[in-house]
C-alpha cells in the first residue's frame, strides 16, 4: 500500500466499524502500512482490545483522544499505533523530519516499557528514528539524539528541561502528543511541568491522554490542551 492510498483509506475510515456498524476486531481490519502490520503480526497481535478498538480507529483519523481502561487493558498499542501510522502518512520520518511525536511518561520505568513495544512493532522495516529521554545519560548526549529524533517517548522533568536549556531543540514539526499513565502524571505532581511543556509544543496538534481512570483532574488538564476529544472509556464487566 503506498502512502497516498493509505491516506484514502484513512480517509474513508468509518471510525466506529466496519460496513456494519460493528467494532473492529482484527488489525488486518484496518489502514495500517505494512511496516506497522508486519510489526504486529511478528509480534503476535492479531485482535484489538477493547480500548484498541475504540481509540485506533479515531486516533488514525487524527482526533484528540480521552481514553481510560484499567491497567493491562493495551492502552500502549492504542496510542502507538496511531503515533506510528499517522507520522507515516504524513512522511514524518528520518533526521531531517524533525519531532513528530513526544511521548510522555510518569516514570522512567514506564518510558523504557512504552519504547520497548514501540521497537518490538515499529522495528520491522519503520525508518523512524526513536529514542528515549528519561535522564540517566548527560544533556549533551540526550541534546544530540534528540536533534534526530522523530519519536521521543520522556519523562516530564526530563524533556522540560531540554526545552528550557536546548535552544536548538526545535519542536516546531511536533503534530502529536501522548500522556500516558495522565492521571498519575498528575498524582505525581507534575502538571506544573506539563503546562509548562504544552507553551513550547505547537497548539496546532494531535493530543491523545490515556490513564486507568478518568479523573476530574485529567478532564483539567484536557480541557486545557485538547480540540473536542473524544471520550474512549472501557468499562469493566462485573
Ligand atoms: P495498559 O497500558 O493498559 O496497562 P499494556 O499496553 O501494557 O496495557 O498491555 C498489557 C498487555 O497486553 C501487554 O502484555 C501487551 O503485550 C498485551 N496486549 C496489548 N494489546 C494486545 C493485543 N491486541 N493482543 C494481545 N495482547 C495485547
Ligand atoms: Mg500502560
Amino acid at each position: 500500500v503506498d502512502v497516498e492510498a493509505l491516506v484514502q483509506a484513512v480517509a474513508d475510515l468509518d471510525p466506529k466499524g466496519s460496513g456494519s456498524g460493528s467494532a473492529y476486531s482484527s488489525f488486518t481490519d484496518l489502514p495500517l502500512s505494512a511496516p506497522t502490520a508486519a510489526g504486529l503480526k511478528a509480534a503476535h497481535f492479531s485482535t484489538l482490545t477493547d480500548i484498541q478498538a475504540k481509540a485506533v480507529p479515531l486516533a488514525l483519523k487524527g482526533h484528540d483522544i480521552l481514553g481510560a481502561a484499567k491497567t493491562g487493558s493495551g492502552k500502549t498499542l492504542a496510542f502507538l499505533i496511531p503515533v506510528l501510522e499517522n507520522l507515516y502518512r504524513a512522511q514524518c520520518i528520518g533526521s531531517d523530519a524533525g519531532l513528530g511525536a513526544m511521548i510522555i511518561s510518569p516514570t522512567r520505568e514506564l518510558a523504557i516499557q512504552i519504547f520497548e513495544v514501540l521497537r518490538k512493532v515499529g522495528g520491522k522495516g519503520h525508518l523512524f528514528a526513536a529514542g528515549l529521554v528519561i535522564g540517566g545519560k548527560s544533556l549533551h548526549e540526550e541534546r544530540d539524539a534528540l536533534a534526530r529524533m522523530n519519536i521521543v517517548v520522556c519523562t516530564p522533568g526530563r524533556i522540560l528541561q531540554h526545552l528550557s536549556q536546548t535552544a536548538l531543540f526545535s519542536v516546531d514539526n511536533l503534530r502529536m502528543l501522548v500522556l500516558d499513565e495522565a492521571d498519575r502524571i498528575l498524582d505525581m505532581g507534575f502538571q506544573r511541568d506539563v503546562d509548562a511543556i504544552l507553551d513550547y509544543l505547537p497548539a496546532d496538534r494531535q493530543t491523545m491522554l490515556f490513564s486507568a481512570t478518568q479523573t476530574k483532574r485529567v478532564s483539567d488538564l484536557a480541557r486545557l490542551s485538547l480540540k473536542e476529544p473524544e471520550y474512549v472509556a472501557v468499562h469493566e464487566s462485573a
